[in-house]
């Protein structure tokens, strides 16, 4: 498919050569990009003096995955949802788990072609909820995901972002306007953490949070990858989940992820069980109530307990439900207690039974 008009840009005077430059608004690095040139993200060029999304209408690949992988623990568990992603990314994480995708310079050649309809048309075929715009993040491709989520509501599918939040104001407004749920990574809680590790800032992640959390009826989600030696320090750790609560809600689930050798960073031991239960104690003690853990076999640290009377309402093992306890004419109550349980479930009172399958399609 040809490039697509992108948003969110603005005309800079031209460069020494006479060449029109263009100023990409989308994310804080307000790229300043050349004619013939792409942006750090690599899919946004500059075509003629206008800046172009050249991903437009292709994906790196679809995929049916359980809505719990992406994580999202609180959003129709169990459900089958169709993910997909392109290729490059605005942030230059060196701990990238994604990094084929991310760093892909080869997009143009190998994506699948695949229109907004096509992909719905698909999801409805393989009895999917939802749609997933992940793998890499949608930031970038922010065109096209509006587009997708645009039919996915029209027929009656929602829609999931999976991403770091590093993103601007205006473009997020418009974004989340279309998403129903989204799973927010906060990477670290320092500064400096972002700025060696992943080319970026912190601030525009927190405003991204507490903009989704306060002003938005998105259903979020946050994970935290922790690193051994760069973000695993307990202060860190207790400081990030005391703003958490100050600053977002409680009841925001939060995951704690462990980290594999990857990347740039194939020298950094794995993350260990007990250095993942300390900080889901930590998230505890500063009164968050629904902490998992992820990327590790943990039944107590996956499943969701009811914070009034502490039963577990969903037993997880891994991404396959074990069991299920809630009621009542939304789906939300605490089959025990009749608590109000936070976040969007299926109002049968049944979860989805797609199980732990990871199944990929074509569009
Ligand atoms: S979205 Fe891409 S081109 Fe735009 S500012 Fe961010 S990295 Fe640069």
């Amino acid at each position: 498919m040809d490039s697509h008009p992108a948003r969110w840009w603005r005309t800079l005077e031209a460069d020494d050569l006479g060449r029109p430059r263009v100023e990409c608004q989308l994310c804080p690095r307000f790229c300043h990009i050349p004619e013939g040139q792409r942006g750090f993200c690599f899919v946004r060029a500059n075509e003629g003096g206008r800046l172009v999304l050249t991903t437009w209408g292709r994906s790196s690949g679809l995929c049916i995955d359980p809505i719990e992988k992406k994580p999202l623990n609180h959003f129709l568990p169990g459900s089958a949802v169709l993910s997909l992603g392109t290729a490059g990314c605005n942030l230059g994480c060196k701990f990238c788990q994604n990094h084929e995708i991310s760093k892909s310079r080869a997009v143009d050649t190998i994506a699948q072609q695949a229109s907004p309809d096509q992909i719905v048309q698909r999801a409805i075929q393989t009895n999917c909820k939802s749609l997933a715009y992940t793998y890499n993040d949608p930031v970038i491709w922010a065109e096209y995901a509006i587009d997708i989520a645009k039919a996915a509501r029209e027929a009656g599918l929602k829609s999931v972002a999976v991403t770091a939040g590093y993103m601007c104001d205006e473009p997020r407004r418009e974004f989340y306007q279309h998403m129903d749920a989204a799973n927010v990574d906060l990477k670290g809680f320092s500064d400096k953490f972002y700025r060696s590790l992943t080319q970026t800032s912190l601030a525009p992640v927190l405003e991204t949070l507490e903009y989704l959390v306060n002003n938005t009826r998105v259903w979020v989600e946050v994970t935290n990858l922790i690193i051994p030696g760069h973000n695993d320090d307990p202060d860190e750790i207790a400081r990030m989940c005391d703003w958490y609560v100050e600053h977002l809600s409680p009841d925001v689930p939060l995951h704690f992820t462990a980290f594999h050798p990857d990347f740039r960073m194939m020298d950094t031991p794995g993350t260990s069980h007990g250095l993942l239960r300390l900080a889901r104690s930590l998230a505890q003690r500063a009164g968050i109530r629904y902490v998992y853990t992820g990327n590790i076999r943990d039944e107590a640290g996956q499943s969701t307990c009811c914070s009034t009377c502490g039963d577990i309402v969903i037993g997880r093992d891994g991404y396959r439900i074990t069991s299920y306890r809630l009621t009542g004419e939304l789906g939300n109550r605490c089959a025990s207690c009749g608590a109000q349980f936070p976040g969007v479930f299926d109002s049968s009172g049944q979860p989805g039974d797609w199980g732990p399958r990871r199944l990929p399609v074509l569009a």
